[in-house]
């Protein structure tokens, strides 16, 4: 019998577990010829997740958690429940919050295992209900990141997916530790069937997704799949230089042919100084993100660290 395991990243979602747990068993059991297996990795909650999917884990030995020691945000609670889940034959990732419908697993399962698709997953059809500042913020992102980088991300995929093992292991094989699902799930290609899925509303609980998370989300996406940043230092540095080149030969041509002073007055110098000195402090900040992302690569630390688990 094939095994599918799927895996829920639970970041304080006490008030939606009893619910998630409902659906997914009345949309699992009648897969009678899967062995089902449900991964709560529970993101450092402060509420009563951990509680709820232990007793989950006693009364059904289907289930399994993963606790962290604190919160690591849903990319490392993604990592651990596919470093764990890799033995399965179909390993799935859904949220916590009924958002993406459990209904769609069924369909999913039988795109892998009988459309020899190798990947089955959601995108949203809309972007309703969402803040329209972060639905305008997120389309300018998708926008800038497909542009400038070596991927083509679908600007309303989701996380919710089927994925055959060997999709799985060579998402594992990526060492990185700014992670950025969006950008891997890309870049690791393989044949997707996608599923269209309507924006639900959260069942219960809100969303852990603050603007400032979002765009550090964002500049890890863009800085993690492109270098181009860089290089736009090199080609700004070009084009002052032409540009100062340009006008010394017309200081000078001014300074013999018309006898002119060719910088009116402090404040056209003033505005050319802080033009520049902001680029030079733009490019070197540019650089020290970089710079950061490979500081923070190199330390090597883990990823996540588990504090109680029942999968060992
Ligand atoms: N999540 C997590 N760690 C975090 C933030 C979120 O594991 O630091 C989980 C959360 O419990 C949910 C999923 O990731 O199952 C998506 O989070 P959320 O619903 O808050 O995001 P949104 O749907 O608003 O994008
Ligand atoms: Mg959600």
């Amino acid at each position: 019998m094939k095994t599918v395991a799927l895996i829920i990243p639970c970041y304080n979602e006490a008030d939606v577990l009893e619910l998630l747990r409902t659906e997914l068993y009345r949309v699992c059991d009648p897969l009678q010829q899967f062995n089902f297996e449900f991964v709560f990795v529970n993101d450092g909650s402060k509420d009563e997740t951990l509680n709820i999917i232990k007793r989950f884990a006693d009364t059904d030995k289907r289930c399994k958690f993963i606790s962290f020691s604190r919160n690591f945000g849903k990319e490392a609670a993604m990592l651990a429940g596919m470093q764990y889940a890799v033995h399965a034959d179909y390993i799935g990732i859904i949220d916590a919050d009924l958002q993406h419908s459990p209904d769609l697993i069924p369909e999913m399962i039988e795109a892998c295992e009988t459309e020899g698709y190798d990947v089955a997953a959601a995108r949203r059809s809309d972007r309703e209900g969402e803040e329209a500042l972060k639905s305008a913020l997120s389309g300018a992102f998708y926008k800038v990141i497909n542009k400038v980088s070596e991927i083509n991300i679908n600007d309303s995929a989701q996380d919710f997916r089927i994925m055959k093992q060997k999709v799985v292991l060579s998402i594992l094989s990526m060492p990185e530790r700014i992670r950025f699902s969006k950008g891997i799930f890309t870049w690791v290609g393989f044949n997707t069937k996608w599923f269209s899925h309507e924006n639900r509303e959260r069942a219960a609980g809100e969303t852990k997704w603050s603007i400032r998370k979002l765009a550090k989300y964002a500049l890890d996406g863009i800085l993690g799949y492109t270098t181009s940043p860089l290089r736009l230092a090199l080609w700004l540095g070009v084009l002052l230089c032409v540009v100062g080149v340009g006008v010394g030969i017309y200081a000078v041509v001014c300074r013999f042919v018309c006898d002119e002073l060719l910088m009116q007055s402090f404040i056209t110098l003033y505005s050319v100084l802080f033009l520049l000195v902001g680029i030079l402090l733009g490019v070197i900040g540019i650089l020290g993100e970089y710079l950061a992302r490979v500081y923070t690569e190199i330390k090597g630390r883990p990823v996540y660290i588990i504090s109680e688990t029942n999968t060992k």
